[in-house]
């Protein structure tokens, strides 16, 4: 079921109830991978039972650590789980020797290291992550790419998320709408990595040790975070009405100093 954070926190019993959490990133506690000063105290004093699912694909695992760790919370690597590289480590299992990764270059870097056989001529498979370097002949290699028999992962479908002062930062699902604007992808072609599909909730749990029923997602996007998550059978609690007063109010209901 959705919860809503009331000012009267009567739909807060999900997260008194709660053994862990799956907290969102952009929107929720960082905006542009600043910390907010209430969500960091909300993950120091839950960090063991806490793990970070974000669409993120311009990011590793480490880069998050080092964010947390500057503002004193202490977070494993298994504990931050990304949807960029979550794709590519699906492109790395694939045992496509035929790979095109669009994205920024430094994960084109990791995604050799992971072991990803990466090309630019005739692609097998293409990874799409969100690629701000995004051309017209990129454009052009996917498309046509896709018009014949190649196949496409997807880090995550978001089409914008916040930045500070309410600026928009277009997303993977962006350039996802511009491919589809010129070729039809049959669902069989399509892989779709990323919040609301089920897999990184399952694997969030699964490092937790918890059935999702006694895991609360905390997220500010209400098809994805929310939606997904209740789709595999969690409680969904949306960031309302701003990422600082939501946590302000959630570190009072559970008593945090
Ligand atoms: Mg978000």
């Amino acid at each position: 079921m959705i919860s809503r954070l009331s000012p009267s926190h009567e739909l807060l019993d999900p997260v008194a109830e709660a053994r862990g959490f799956l907290i969102d990133w952009d929107g929720c506690c960082a905006l542009e991978n600043r910390l907010l000063p209430s969500a960091v105290r909300f993950l120091k004093a839950n960090a063991p039972r806490t793990v970070i699912v974000s669409n993120n694909s311009s990011n590793t695992a480490e880069d998050f650590q080092r964010i947390l760790a500057k503002s004193g919370v202490e977070m494993r690597l298994d504990q931050i789980i990304l949807a960029g590289v979550e794709a590519l480590a699906r492109a790395a299992q694939s045992g496509s020797s035929r790979t095109l990764v669009l994205s920024d270059p430094r994960m084109r870097f990791l995604a050799r290291r992971m072991g990803v056989a990466m090309t630019s001529e005739r692609p097998e498979l293409i990874v799409l992550l969100r690629d701000t370097r995004f051309t017209y002949p990129r454009l052009e290699a996917v498309v046509n790419a896709m018009a014949g028999q190649a196949r496409l992962i997807v880090s995550n479908p978001d089409v914008t998320h916040p930045g500070r002062a309410g600026h928009l930062q277009p997303e993977t699902g962006a350039l996802l709408a511009a491919i589809k604007a010129c070729v039809a992808i049959p669902e069989d072609r399509l892989e779709i990595i990323g919040k609301p599909n089920p897999s990184l909730f399952l694997k969030g749990c699964s490092v937790l040790g918890l059935e999702p029923s006694s895991v609360v997602m905390i997220g500010d996007n209400p098809a994805t975070d929310i939606a997904g998550a209740e789709a595999v059978g969690m409680h969904g609690l949306l960031v309302t009405p701003g990422p600082e007063q939501f946590f302000r109010t959630l570190v009072q209901t559970l008593k945090i100093v």
